[in-house]
């Protein structure tokens, strides 16, 4: 028997979907927000890296440095050497990690160590990308039977494992894989007697925005997909089912299908409008907001944490407030006991599990996060005469200070981490607009007018090929200003409003 060592971590084989970033099980979301070290492969949609927590380790099996694919015993060792140093892995497959996804092989890898492992099954895209383009794959009294392939094994060898005659007679056949090798299966079906009219699709990037299927027969399916250039990834499904398309297609009829949005943020959070876009079929594609740094001078937070007992109370407001805390708190060599005698209040859930992960529960979690609600509640404590510590952010926010001082405590604000605004857009969005491959800039407020101009050094010629849409008239005069011109403006000035005016703008 083996018995792993009690400091191994655990490798979870999560299953990411085909692409939306909405087909991710609540299970394999939860392994991806709490692992220590995420590696995912290369169809994955990086919109799901947003969920990992902050300081997660990141990395990206598809390609390494070098540009040469990563092998399967390097990922393999990979996985066995981050669950030794004992973390929590999350290693994120394309669609379900037992579906022609070498899922199988890493778990083996991992047993053979004896280390810990749990399959978090995903949604396959030999189902989700015909459901995608309007295809079940079964059909009561069209199909009793699916069956899934791989089109990696070229149908002219003799050693492969395929039963042709067998599978010209299932229902539906799915093809994943080796759309190279289309021809060939196109032939060994016919040969092995399913009829050249059967109904036929191609499905490439099924459930991403940029989603494409040509359809046709058994017959003609290889010349349209050469003729509409589809490469990989796709999927082939072989049916009467494929014919349904005609009749189900949803998803390439929504209103925005496979349009390229641009969402400038302020500092307000820009996902309302990024939901309802993707919701209509866009792509949204966000400009990056703020980071979080270190602070310039750590002097007054290790004051602060030397001094740790001189406090009554804590006061944390965000989950970096936390974390720039704890980072000190280790550098001096203390941990969570040297608060043991300190009260702790948390703002925000997300603080109090941040504040859990460092081993305390918190004293204090009101169930209002505004300030004023936070000061009440803290005056509730009885806090008239205690010492306070803020640990905070260097932009001043709503004055919580001056609240709890009101009420007769002593209270020290010291820089925990920084909230840094971007300086410019990353390179690869900085060519989508030079190429002319975003469809749609949306302004939501004249202040996401600015920042854009000043992401993009004053340079606005980069936003000569894309249209332009405002929020209103106060959002329009301020890029008139800035020397750019408003194709779309809302009548109703709110962020559906918006949406709105840019769906039916697009059926002009
Ligand atoms: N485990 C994956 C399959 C991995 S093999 C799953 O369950 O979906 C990779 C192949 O999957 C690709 O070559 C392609 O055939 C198919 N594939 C993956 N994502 C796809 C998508 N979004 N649209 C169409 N085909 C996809």
């Amino acid at each position: 028997m083996v018995i792993a060592m009690a400091n191994t971590g655990t490798v979870y084989l999560v299953g990411a979907g085909p692409g939306d970033p909405g087909l991710i099980t609540l299970k394999g979301l939860k392994c991806l927000q709490q692992s220590d070290v995420v590696i995912y492969d290369r169809l994955i949609n990086p919109q799901l890296l947003k969920h990992a927590k902050p300081g997660a380790e990141i990395i990206y099996a598809g390609k390494s440095v070098g540009y040469h694919t990563m092998t399967q015993e390097e990922i393999n060792f990979l996985l066995i050497s981050k669950a030794r140093e004992g973390k929590k892995v999350c290693r994120l497959k394309g669609g379900d990690p037992f579906v022609f996804g070498r899922g199988g092989e890493e778990a083996e890898a991992l047993v053979k160590e004896g280390l810990h492992y749990e399959v978090v099954p995903g949604i396959t895209s030999a189902i989700a990308a015909p459901a995608y383009a309007g295809i079940p794959v079964t059909q009561r009294g069209l199909t009793s039977s699916f069956a899934v392939i791989t089109g990696h094994e070229d149908p002219t060898k003799e050693e492969g494992q395929l039963d042709w005659a067998a599978l010209a007679k299932m229902g539906t056949l799915v093809c994943l894989m080796g759309a190279e090798n289309l021809p060939n299966i196109v032939n060994k079906l016919i040969e092995h007697g399913r009829s050249p009219s059967t109904p036929a699709a191609l499905v490439q990037w099924g459930t991403w925005p940029k989603q494409r299927v040509v359809d046709g027969t058994l017959s003609d399916i290889v010349q349209r997909a050469r003729e509409a250039k589809l490469g990989p990834p796709a999927v082939t499904i072989i049916g009467e089912v494929a014919a349904l398309r005609d009749k189900l297609h949803w998803f390439d009829n929504k209103p925005l299908f496979g349009k390229r949005v641009l969402v400038t943020r302020s500092r307000e959070q820009a996902s309302r409008l990024s939901e309802l876009l993707a919701e209509l079929g866009a792509e949204p594609l966000e400009t990056p907001a703020i980071r979080i740094e270190e602070p310039e001078d750590y002097g007054p937070l290790d004051e602060a944490v030397g001094d740790i007992r001189s406090y009554q109370w804590i006061v944390f407001a965000s989950v970096n407030g936390v974390n720039g805390f704890f980072r000190r708190l280790h550098a001096q060599g203390k941990d969570a006991r040297a608060l043991a005698s300190t009260k702790i209040c948390a703002v925000g859930p997300a603080t109090a599990t941040a504040l859990k992960e460092q081993g305390i529960i918190v004293d204090l979690l009101p169930k209002e996060y505004l300030t004023s609600a936070v000061v009440a509640k803290l005056g509730e404590q009885g806090i008239s005469g205690a010492r306070v510590l803020l640990p905070r952010t260097d932009i001043v926010g709503e004055d919580m200070a001056g609240g709890l001082e009101a009420l007769g405590a002593t209270v020290d604000q010291v820089v925990a981490y920084r909230t840094v605004a971007s300086k410019e857009l990353p390179d690869d969005l900085v060519e989508d607009l030079h190429k002319g491959r975003i469809d749609i800039i949306t302004f939501a407020s004249s202040s996401t007018v600015r920042n854009l101009v000043s992401l993009l050094n004053g340079d606005i010629s980069l936003l000569s090929k894309t249209k332009i849409a405002s929020i209103g008239p106060i959002t329009s005069k301020m890029a008139g200003e800035l020397g750019l011109h408003v194709d779309i403006e809302a009548q109703e000035h709110t962020i559906s409003g918006l949406v709105d005016a840019i769906v039916e703008a697009l059926k002009l």
